[in-house]
């Protein structure tokens, strides 16, 4: 049966720290490197605007055909009213109501035409900004992984190395202290065993009782903060 010792208690705890804080680290440098949430943002944005562009771009040469055929039209139409060929009044003034009503469409026709530009610049530069941004996305992944890679290799050879000195610390240590650890260290944000210092826990900051102080001094029992439960540690 191993004796207690409070203070490789205070070790374990100060190993298992060590190990639950390298290993959110490990978690993070993981997330950071399977997170492709910005590079897919980008992608999507970048399709979007392509797929739109190529909707926009097909009207536009629909409409500019349109305005080419209106010009066409209104070339003809004034051949006939200039021509001389038209000379009757009821006929002329019929060609000029037909060369205006074609002027017009044509008028309506072309501020289309320039509300689907603005639209295809915008379109254009919001693409440019999407494959800007991927490019910018790649370069620093580029930079960023092999330092990531390595730091996670490092990460799981420390969270390897303590988990081995954790399993040759326990058989230093009583079951029964080590069942009362895990039991706090599971409620106490991982930390068990709190030192005393200038007569406080500093677990909980309070101030102790001298009979705890004496009996957390002699370190051959557990004692506990009469406020946080925690094992006590006087150094
Ligand atoms: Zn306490």
């Amino acid at each position: 049966m191993p004796t207690l010792s409070i203070k490789r208690l205070f070790d374990l705890q100060e190993l298992d720290l060590q190990a639950v804080s390298y290993q959110k680290s490990l978690t993070e440098v993981r997330a950071t490197l399977s997170d492709d949430s910005a590079v897919a943002a980008a992608q999507a944005l970048k399709e979007k605007a392509e797929s739109q562009l190529s909707d926009e771009t097909a009207a536009r040469r629909q409409i500019e055909s349109a305005v080419q055929r209106l010009n066409e039209r209104l070339q003809a139409a004034e051949r006939r009213l200039y021509g001389g060929g038209v000379t009757k009044a009821r006929e002329l003034s019929a060609s000029e109501e037909e060369r205006a009503a074609i002027v017009a469409e044509r008028a309506e026709v072309e501020d289309k035409l320039l509300g689907l530009m603005v639209g295809i610049d915008e379109l254009e530069a919001m693409r440019d900004g999407a494959k800007g941004e991927l490019a910018q996305l790649e370069t620093q992944r580029v930079e960023d992984h092999p330092r990531l890679r390595k730091e996670e290799k490092r990460l799981v050879m420390e969270v390897d190395r303590l988990r081995q000195a954790r399993e040759s610390m326990l058989p230093e240590l009583p079951p029964s202290a080590l069942a009362l650890y895990e039991t706090i260290r599971a409620t106490r944000h991982g930390q068990a065993v709190a030192k005393v210092e200038r007569g406080m826990c500093q677990g909980c900051r309070i101030v102790l009782p001298e009979t705890e102080r004496r009996q957390a001094r002699s370190g051959q029992s557990i004692v506990q903060c009469s406020s946080c439960q925690r094992i006590l540690y006087t150094v």
